[in-house]
């Protein structure tokens, strides 16, 4: 049965934060794609059209590292974004033991991550919800970010579904702290919690709250002091905690090379501010010392 006089539905992929997910063919090109199924619910009527003209934007924002969004439209009520289908995701990559990940490997998958990010963030989009599974890798090895922008238009995803909440292990402080106003700092942040899970093999900050997670940021870098960020009190969930010390990035992270830990803390830096863009990151001696990041053809994928 076609889906828009178009799309020849296949099976489901998964229930993702804003519905169902399946996988379809396009006859118009025969390419595999995914489409999200998302629920409009009540407001129908009233979220459609700002919708709509959002993910006009976002089906310009084309880049070799951002996943394409081929086509949108209504459907029963439901809004259908069709994507082009991705093999597999970091976070299976990340997961797989006989997978070796290099220094090499790492600073390939960090690049390109912050290269669609940093494409994004030049058009002022955010992406709000970065985390490992939204970091798609194709046929070729290429990482492109999903969900680019949807956290804006739908709203932020519903953390009541038990699946969401691992997004919380890759929040900025600022939002943890509950910052109305924010910018593409936030997905530098989790940028730079994927960079240290891709280091250590296991997510870095595991809090199972969201009060638990500052306090496993705490633990970590230390509690923030006024002179590193001196916004933070203002921030409406702000409240003054009982400072901790923090450990050297060395002793959390021991085999990785200075130029790795000097850019991962810059991308760790409390204060939003003077926390690197994605476009300096890029700039970062990181990128250019050896070894030099691996051609994505030639990184490994899981079975
Ligand atoms: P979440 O909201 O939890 O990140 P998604 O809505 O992104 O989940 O996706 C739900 C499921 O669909 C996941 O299993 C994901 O791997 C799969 N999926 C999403 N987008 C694609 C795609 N472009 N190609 C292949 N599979 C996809």
């Amino acid at each position: 049965k076609k889906v828009a006089d178009r799309y020849l539905k296949r099976e489901v992929l998964g229930e993702g934060t804003y519905g169902v997910v399946y996988k379809a063919i396009d006859t118009k090109t025969g390419q595999v794609v995914a489409i999200k199924k998302i629920r409009l619910g009540k407001q129908k009527e009233g979220v459609n059209f700002t919708a709509l003209r959002e993910i006009k934007l976002l089906k310009e924002l084309k880049d070799p590292n951002i996943i394409e969004l081929i086509d949108a439209f209504p459907h029963k009520g439901n809004l259908h974004l069709v994507f082009e289908f991705m093999e597999t995701d970091l976070e299976a990559v990340i997961r797989d033991r006989n997978i070796v990940l290099s220094p090499a490997d790492i600073k390939s998958y960090i690049q390109m991550t912050l290269k669609g990010l940093s494409i994004c963030h030049k058009k002022w989009v955010l992406h709000r919800d970065m985390k490992p599974n939204n970091l798609l890798i194709g046929p070729a090895g290429q990482l492109k970010l999903a969900d680019f922008g949807l956290a804006r238009i739908f709203g932020s995803p519903d953390r009541r579904f038990t699946h969401q909440v691992f997004a919380r292990w890759y929040r900025a402080p600022e939002l943890l702290f509950g910052a109305k106003q924010y910018g593409p700092g936030v997905d530098v942040w989790a940028a730079a919690c994927i960079f240290a899970e891709l280091l250590l093999r296991r997510p870095f900050l595991q809090g199972n709250s969201d009060i638990d997670q500052l306090g496993k940021i705490f633990a970590a870098f230390g509690t923030p002091k006024a002179s590193q960020w001196s916004d933070m009190v203002y921030l409406p969930d702000y409240v003054e905690y009982q400072h901790v010390p923090g450990q050297t990035l060395r002793t959390l992270f021991p085999m990785a090379s200075d130029d790795c830990l000097d850019l991962l803390g810059k991308m760790f830096m409390y204060d939003p501010k003077a926390r690197i863009s994605a476009q300096q990151a890029l700039e970062h001696r990181y990128f250019s010392s050896i070894p030099p990041p691996t051609e994505p053809a030639l990184l490994r994928r899981p079975p």
